[in-house]
């Protein structure tokens, strides 16, 4: 560490867990402990009540030098570091994570505002990935091919690929980066994490259990921030490959920004995700499943099912049993454990998304549920949106059109099967798409035809497990690996391959020829 007062680890993580009614200061974590930064300092609110609960710095330039120069010095030695090793230290942070849970979705609750048990959820879906990468011993093997020609011998091995960084959103702020980080780090990378500078308090609890789980200093940085951070991440030379999750928009800038400095890089964008309801659907299993998925997480979840297509005559029974299920969602403080949906992140984002309620009106779509009037007593203050619930939604509306990112849910009816896939091939995004049928030769038609990422038939939200990679197509993903599983293997090594020659050649002297195969 040079030239940087840092703070001890205790101190950070009080400051980064105290209670409410104290503002807590949200730093960098550098070089094995937390390091406050200079540059400005951005309000992080409580979605719940309205207020500012925290402080986080953005990292100025310098602050994303010195992250770089710790990671670039930590690589020397931590990609030496025997597999074996690398998977106990893994092991030890999943106990870790595993032990202090409810404290990571506690503070993952309090800033994004998602109920308790979605948060805790979330974190075992990001502990998934960590017990993955303790297999790394098993996931790096490479494969070696025998005499292809006399006494030469081929091997394949995958090695690191240097200092890596991870971008991510506000609406998983601790899953997303653990998409990342422990794949990359049990490839003998080192990693700097760019979390959202609106909900970054939980970044700064899973450095921590890198700590306890005695992950050599320097290997796993976090610098906070905004877009500053992460042009300097994208232009810094030092930095090898960059993961990103994200709008689109950014994750277009992030992919074309990253190619032209020469990193390798993955950008994960945003979404539109369909479900379409065939007529043989099991009609209530297929309102809970669009209510589960449209309203869950109050919409910020890229797997959100945002657009529910009905085919042939189920449209009125559907529309109606979606809104009775619309109208009995309980919406209450992130902290409280009879709520099913907190508020959306911040005041803006709220606002944001009742515009587009706003326009779907106007724009001559059915409000079957209006959320717009919702009053959370005692929490007047707090982000909250009721969930709303649009019928006969035209393509062409900016409801349909556009990633909302909130509690909206727009039924589009059609008349065959052949008209929902036209509108999915239509959609410029790609990430997740479900079918809901009791046919089987239908669905499987649909998982193969539809030119969507990640598929579910009769699953709602078809989030691969950690063994599978997560990934979409089109506007949703910029790259050619998805994230996590076999494809965060790949992405997060580099293929070798070494030629080898022991035996005594039978011709001796020089032979100018190209290698023939004898
Ligand atoms: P965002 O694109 O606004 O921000 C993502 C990250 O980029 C943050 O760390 C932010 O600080 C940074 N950033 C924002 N604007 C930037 C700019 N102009 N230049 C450089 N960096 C910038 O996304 P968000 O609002 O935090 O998250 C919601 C979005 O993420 C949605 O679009 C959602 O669909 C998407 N998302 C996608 C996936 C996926 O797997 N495809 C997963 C989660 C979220």
């Amino acid at each position: 560490m040079v030239g940087r007062h840092t703070l001890s680890t205790r101190d950070a993580a009080e400051a980064a867990v105290s209670g409410p009614g104290t503002r807590r200061e949200i730093v960098h974590w550098i070089g094995g402990r937390p390091v406050p930064g200079r540059g400005p300092r951005l309000e992080v609110a409580d979605p719940s009540t309205g207020s500012v609960q925290a402080e986080v710095t953005a990292a100025t330039l310098e602050d994303v030098e010195l992250a770089v120069a710790t990671a670039g010095e930590a690589y020397r030695s931590w990609r030496e570091v025997p597999l074996g090793r690398r998977a106990q230290i893994l092991f030890r942070y999943r106990e870790a994570l595993e032990r202090r849970r409810r404290e990571v979705a506690e503070l993952v609750s309090r800033e994004h505002g998602k109920v308790l048990a979605d948060a805790l959820g979330e974190v075992s879906r990001g502990a998934e990935v960590v017990e993955y990468a303790c297999g790394i011993p098993a996931l790096l093997a490479g494969s070696a091919t025998p005499q292809v020609s006399t006494d030469v011998d081929v091997t394949s091995v995958r090695q690191p690929v240097g200092v890596m960084a991870g971008i991510t959103p506000f609406n998983f702020p601790a899953m997303v980066p653990m998409w990342m980080f422990p794949i990359a780090i049990a490839c003998g990378n080192t990693f700097i994490l760019k979390p959202s500078e609106k909900d970054p308090g939980a970044s700064l609890l899973l450095a921590e259990l890198w700590a306890e789980a005695g992950l050599p200093d320097g290997v796993f940085n976090v610098v906070q921030g905004d877009r500053v951070a992460v042009d300097a991440i994208l232009e810094h030379p030092g930095v090898a490959a960059v993961s990103f999750v994200g709008s689109t928009p950014v994750a277009r800038h992030v992919y074309e920004t990253a190619a032209r400095t020469h990193k390798r890089v993955q950008a994960l964008g945003g979404a539109k995700n369909h479900m379409v309801v065939l007529p043989d659907a099991d009609l209530d299993r297929a309102a809970d499943a669009a209510v589960s998925a449209g309203f869950g997480s109050a919409g910020e979840r890229c797997m959100a099912v945002s657009v529910v297509v009905a085919v042939g005559a189920v449209g009125d029974a559907l529309v109606e049993a979606i809104a009775s299920r619309t109208r009995a969602v309980k919406v209450g403080p992130s902290l409280d454990p009879d709520a099913e949906m907190g508020p959306l992140v911040t005041a803006a984002h709220r606002d944001r998304v009742r515009a587009y309620v706003d326009a779907g009106v106007a724009e001559g779509a059915e409000l079957v549920v209006d959320g717009r009037g919702l009053v959370v007593p005692g929490h007047e203050a707090g982000f909250f949106l009721g969930p709303c619930l649009f019928d006969r939604v035209q393509p062409h509306m900016s409801i349909y059109r556009d990633e909302i990112f909130g509690p909206v849910l727009c039924v589009v009816r059609v008349d065959t099967y052949d008209e929902a896939l036209a509108i999915l091939a239509a959609n410029p995004y790609g990430n997740g798409v479900a079918v809901f049928t009791r046919d089987g030769a239908a669905a499987r038609r649909f998982a193969m035809e539809v030119e969507v990422g990640m598929v579910g038939v009769n699953v709602p939200i078809p989030v691969p497990v950690a063994s599978h990679s997560f990934g979409g197509w089109r506007a949703s993903l910029f790259g050619d690996t998805h994230a996590h599983g076999p494809h965060g293997i790949h992405f997060c090594t580099r293929t070798k391959v070494i030629t080898t020659r022991w035996g005594d050649p039978a011709e001796r002297g020089p032979d100018l020829g190209f290698p023939r195969t004898r």
